[in-house]
């Protein structure tokens, strides 16, 4: 297969990025399971937006700065913040309809967490679904863009890669690289196929599912990162997992949110014996401080009581209202047996955004020629420490329109450049898998590790066990990439394993607490790590 712009996901930053280059090339869309299958269609908050008149973008841009502790770029920060009410009116033209506030006929806009003003414009509580029906719809009207569902890229193919396949060497060494397009396992078929591009870019979205629980959708395993990296590229600050403080806690609630707006909308959070807590922790933001504060309170709650969930209140707002605002989540809880205009909604934190990701510039471009990373899977610099709630819908929209501009201008350029001839797939004397618990034990092991280990409040000696833990488990895996005939699960399993390893490492490196990154043992920032990442790369992972 042969396309101009090979883009890798279907959340937010690919159908962008596609809608923008399809006038400018072909467009394959390769994604991992249906089109819809994201971490954008989830989103219930919205997309934060200076657009009031009472708002101002050194607002918004502070905020933001302030949420990410010491790390922001702060470039990148003005960079997002100013270009996103262009961006929002083109996801207007789109078809995206935001809710507005009927008697003013403006827009009706939400509050969230560390945000000095209210600035979230939202689709009532399923601003998501909204944004990839209207993009998903666009892409499918045009005649350029081919989506491919059920195809799992493996690896990006790079010169070095294929100079070493042909020598028929395990792993490339490192070198200067260019990305010519990426294998893909067709899920459907079991083949696996070369499909070569003039550029690729990786919009893979998050890493939640290397938790035990986290608010992510399946899909989310880290395989950007894993990619990126296995081919040379940086990956930067992977310690800063973002724990959201409210999902649902019910045995059959797999991964559902409850949003921060309604803390913005007044919901206080109680103790099991029905007591607000926020007040301890935060006594000037309480219930709105920022996620990292509110999940470890939460957590300290936990640990004091010995319960298993905290609760969330809204139930004293008027029921009208309520229903209104969040129609998914009233509906959903109720599903689950909770009406939250009578009653506190049981609720416990879990892992929820990855802050660090592949390193790129301001157009989205890593470390290697041709490749880009755009999403959540990337590492801008705009989220620094901790991401201020409603910012990355805006980062993967704002970023897509970097990337396309940028890829554009480059395209004729890369086209021209060396052609080179791709081996195909060689599974060697690779058999079935015939013992499935050999990738669902390990999946198993590798979350809750993670969990246990590695969650909101981490220590010296359990991420040094998690490594030791972990270092078997990623050398079986390797055995396995190489005896088995790779399938689906055993791809994500390859992924989250390696997520992990990079998570772990980058939090052992960093010896003090800062934004998402907690360490019992060093509790302070440190102000030597002040505006310092943490980058490591694949040969000496070494923080560079
Ligand atoms: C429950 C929930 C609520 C949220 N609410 C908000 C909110 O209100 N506001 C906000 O700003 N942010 C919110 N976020 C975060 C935000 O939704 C995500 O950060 C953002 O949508 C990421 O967009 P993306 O395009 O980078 O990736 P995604 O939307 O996650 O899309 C990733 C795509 O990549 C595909 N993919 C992954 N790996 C592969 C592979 N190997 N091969 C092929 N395809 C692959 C996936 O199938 C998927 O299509 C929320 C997140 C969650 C989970």
């Amino acid at each position: 297969m042969q396309t101009d712009f090979l883009i890798v996901g279907s959340g937010i930053s690919g159908l962008i990025l596609a809608l923008k280059l399809a006038d400018h090339g072909s467009v394959i869309i390769v994604t991992k399971k249906s089109k819809e299958d994201s971490a954008t269609r989830l989103a219930q908050g919205g997309i934060a937006c200076v657009i009031d008149s009472n708002d101002d973008f050194v607002l918004h841009e502070y905020d933001t700065i302030r949420a990410g502790e010491g790390l922001c770029h702060e470039d990148i920060v003005r960079l997002i913040v100013r270009k996103a009410p262009e961006c929002i009116k083109e996801l207007e033209k789109f078809g995206v309809n935001f809710t507005k506030n009927p008697s003013t006929g403006f827009y009706d806009l939400g509050r969230e967490g560390g945000h000095s003003r209210r600035r979230i414009l939202h689709s009532g509580d399923f601003t998501g679904k909204e944004i990839i029906r209207c993009l998903i719809d666009r892409v499918l009207e045009h005649k350029n863009i081919e989506i491919l569902e059920d195809f799992i890229v493996v690896d990006c193919l790079t010169t070095c890669k294929i100079s070493a396949l042909k020598r028929g060497e395990k792993s490339s060494s490192r070198c200067s690289d260019r990305c010519l397009g990426a294998y893909c396992l067709d899920a459907k078929t079991g083949k696996i196929h070369a499909v070569l591009s003039t550029l690729t870019f990786l919009c893979t979205g998050g890493a939640g599912k290397v938790y035990l629980y986290t608010s992510n959708p399946d899909v989310a395993t880290g395989d950007g990162i894993a990619i990126a990296f296995r081919a040379g590229a940086r990956v930067a600050n992977l310690e800063f997992v973002q724990f959201h403080p409210t999902c649902l806690y019910h045995s059959k609630a797999k991964n559902f949110l409850i949003s921060e707006a309604l803390r913005g909308e007044g919901a206080r959070l109680l103790d099991p014996s029905g007591k607000p807590f926020m007040e301890k922790y935060d006594p000037v933001n309480k219930e709105l401080a920022n996620r990292d504060v509110v999940a470890r309170a939460i957590d300290s709650e936990l640990k004091r009581t010995g319960k298993e969930c905290v609760y969330l209140d809204i139930s004293y707002r008027p029921k009208d209202f309520i229903i209104k605002r969040f129609p998914n989540i009233y509906e959903n809880c109720f599903r689950f047996g909770f009406d939250i205009t009578k009653e506190p909604i049981p609720v416990v934190p879990a892992a929820h955004y990855m802050c660090g990701g592949i390193v790129t510039d301001s157009f989205g471009q890593t470390d290697i020629r041709g490749l880009f990373a755009v999403g959540e899977t990337a590492c801008t610099g705009f989220h620094g420490a901790n991401r201020l709630a409603s910012n990355s819908l805006l980062e993967g929209l704002v970023m897509a329109h970097q990337a396309a501009q940028k890829a554009i201008s480059i395209k004729s350029q890369l086209e021209a450049s060396e052609k080179v001839s791709i081996p195909p797939w060689d599974t060697g004397g690779a058999v079935d898998m015939d013992e499935a618990v050999l990738i669902s034990h390990n999946w198993d092991v590798i979350r809750r590790l993670m969990w246990n280990y590695v969650g909101i409040v981490r220590s010296s000696k359990r991420l040094m066990l998690a490594e030791q833990r972990l270092k078997p488990i990623l050398e079986e895996i390797n055995q396995h990439y190489w005896d088995y005939i790779i399938t689906r699960d055993f791809l994500e399993l390859r992924n989250i394993a390696l997520t992990a390893q990079l998570i772990i490492k980058a939090a052992s490196f960093r010896k003090e607490s800062r934004g998402g990154h907690f360490n019992q043992d060093f509790p302070q920032k440190d102000d030597w790590n002040w505006r310092r990442d943490t980058i490591l790369q694949r040969d000496t992972l070494e923080r560079v």
